[in-house]
């Protein structure tokens, strides 16, 4: 038996510390945002061209029908994150800064984030505390009038496009400009995008830190050594121990 001599080395307290280690990994390993962020970004560069022609050429009927074509529910919540968390993320409830990402079991069906505050504690999505949060009329719906806003101010228009009261649209514009803290939409969508990314980035960067810190635990005097290795390395090992550490049927 080859393995024998490693086997012996454990004791019963070092497996069930290996296996909690084992156990943080994978939570650590969840919170990975699980979306294609390059893709989404190339539409809503197409969303916001969209409006700049629209604003050209004043053909707003060929603006709405292209933003129709573009606007899909991933790019209405990614454009609810850019507008609001443009600045960075806030707790709606203390206005605290030092927020954690959660991991979202549905986040690839929904693009759909949780946040975690470290000062109330309190967990919220992007839409916490704000007249989205109801989804009635939903995200679709709110961002569709957000971006026709962005073609053209005439609310009757957008009302009617929309199948909604012309009062209601009135309302949910002036909801959007208090919320994102713009008169109009996506104007600033590269500075927006590129702090949000910013943003996103140091969250990404401290989920692999975490990993690489738990993969360390439960590698124990071993992990030394791929602290050498190039992060590619890392990743290739880090995936491999965790499909390992799958129960085999
Ligand atoms: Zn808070």
């Amino acid at each position: 038996m080859s393995n024998m001599d490693d086997v012996k080395e454990f004791s019963k307290e070092d497996i069930i510390q290996k296996i909690q280690y084992a156990k943080e990994l994978i939570e650590a390993y969840k919170k990975y945002p699980n979306l294609d962020i390059s893709k989404l970004y190339a539409n809503l560069r197409t969303l916001k061209s969209i409006i700049e022609k629209c604003n050209t050429d004043g053909k707003v009927e060929h603006a709405h029908a292209q933003l129709a074509e573009y606007l899909d529910k991933a790019e209405a919540y990614e454009t609810v994150r850019i507008e609001r968390w443009a600045d960075g993320i806030r707790c709606p409830y203390c206005r605290c800064e030092k927020i954690e990402l959660l991991a979202e079991e549905n986040r690839k069906l929904h693009n759909y984030y949780r946040y975690l505050c470290s000062e109330c504690q309190q967990q919220f999505n992007d839409t916490a505390k704000s007249p989205l949060e109801e989804e009635v009329p939903s995200i679709d719906m709110w961002m569709e009038a957000w971006y026709l806003y962005g073609c053209t101010q005439n609310i009757s228009y957008i009302a009617a496009k929309l199948g909604l009261d012309t009062s209601l649209v009135k309302s949910m514009i002036n909801e959007l400009q208090n919320l994102f803290n713009t008169k109009q939409p996506v104007t600033k969508l590269e500075e927006k995008f590129d702090k949000w990314q910013q943003r996103f980035s140091a969250l990404e960067k401290s989920i692999k830190e975490n990993i690489l810190e738990k993969t360390s635990l439960l590698h124990g005097k071993d992990t030394s050594k791929q602290a050498r290795d190039t992060a590619e390395h890392r990743k290739q090992h880090d995936r491999k121990h965790l499909l390992n550490l799958r129960p085999k049927s």
